[in-house]
């Protein structure tokens, strides 16, 4: 009880106890590596849409491609596989297989009439790895005949770290291409404010480790108050992510956040399922 209790307590805090991705090469790990080449080859790999939402007027201002995937004994958290494909060099045609799968649902929910842009999350090893990511993702557009505008890459700011001078070319580069790009985790470790003003991007996305109980946590409450109001500063887009309950969706919304996603607003959903939800929630 004392170990769960303590577990708890670090994850509310944000503080990882077990992370996997440090693991060493277990025999799981490898029979996970094994098969998920498999799946990505196989393009096995499924993603489910999380919308974002204006919370003053309900409008869908966007929707997050999370992939998915199910090996034979149950699913994979994400937590667990997409370190595994950054390690392994699968990370390049896994994320190739989910930039192709969004953006081709992109296109079907605009000839549904839903003109809403999806959000595809770029590993930060993609920035400055062996292959182009700038022609990946041009291609992808191409392929699928989607205007760049409605494609959104959510980058931590980690990914800038190791190789901060091409890093940032990269992100010009996909800048250049009309895509909108944002900043995933803001506020965890990955982030660091004094090279914010010096990408080019257009959001900047607040961690759910800081929206969750913000309701009740002062010092959570003050982070998010910081994060809205430097975005805001710096004419950035603010999205809250991790809204689970009506008083955190009006919290934030009371805050001043342009969009707001999370459980109390929709659990990331199957295509099939997100097409209708857009359906019954469209504003006109
Ligand atoms: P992330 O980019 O921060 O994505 C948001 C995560 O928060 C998702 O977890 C989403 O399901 C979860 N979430 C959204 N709203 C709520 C809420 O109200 N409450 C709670 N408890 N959780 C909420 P998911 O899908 O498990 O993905 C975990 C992480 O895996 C992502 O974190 C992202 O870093 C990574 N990931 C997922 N798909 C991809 C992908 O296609 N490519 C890459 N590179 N990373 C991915
Ligand atoms: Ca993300
Ligand atoms: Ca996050
Ligand atoms: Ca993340």
């Amino acid at each position: 009880a004392d170990v769960a209790m303590y577990v708890a307590k670090q994850a509310r805090t944000g503080v990882h106890v077990y992370q996997p991705a440090d693991d060493q090469d277990t025999p799981r790990r490898l029979a996970l590596l094994t098969d998920l080449r498999s799946a990505v080859e196989n393009g096995e790999v499924r993603v489910a849409y999380q919308p974002k939402v204006d919370p003053v007027t309900g409008r869908v201002t966007g929707a997050e491609a999370l992939a998915r995937w199910t090996r034979a004994d149950g699913p994979v958290r994400p937590d667990e596989f997409i370190p595994l494909a950054e390690r392994s060099g699968l990370i390049t045609p896994l994320t190739e297989h989910i930039l192709d799968t969004a953006l081709s649902a992109c296109a079907a929910w605009r000839r549904a009439g839903h003109e809403v842009p999806v959000a595809v999350n770029l590993s930060p090893q993609m920035l400055t790895g062996p292959t182009p990511v700038r022609d990946v993702v041009a291609q992808a557009l191409r392929r699928n005949d989607v205007p760049a505008g409605f494609l959104t890459l959510e980058i931590t700011e980690g990914g800038l770290i190791a190789d901060p001078v091409n890093g940032v070319r990269v992100l010009h580069a996909l800048r250049h291409l009309g895509v909108r790009l944002s900043i995933d985790d803001f506020g965890t470790g990955h982030s660091s404010l004094s090279r914010l003003t010096d990408l080019p991007v257009q959001e900047l996305k607040i961690d759910k480790s800081f929206v969750q109980d913000i309701t009740h946590d002062r010092g959570r409450r003050t982070v998010t108050v910081a994060a809205q109001q430097l975005g805001h500063a710096l004419g950035l887009h603010v999205v809250a992510e991790g809204a689970e309950t009506q008083e955190e969706f009006d919290a934030l919304r009371d805050l001043g956040c342009d969009s707001i996603q999370g459980y109390h607003v929709s659990r990331p959903l199957a295509p099939d399922d997100f097409l209708r939800w857009l359906a019954e929630h469209s504003v006109r």
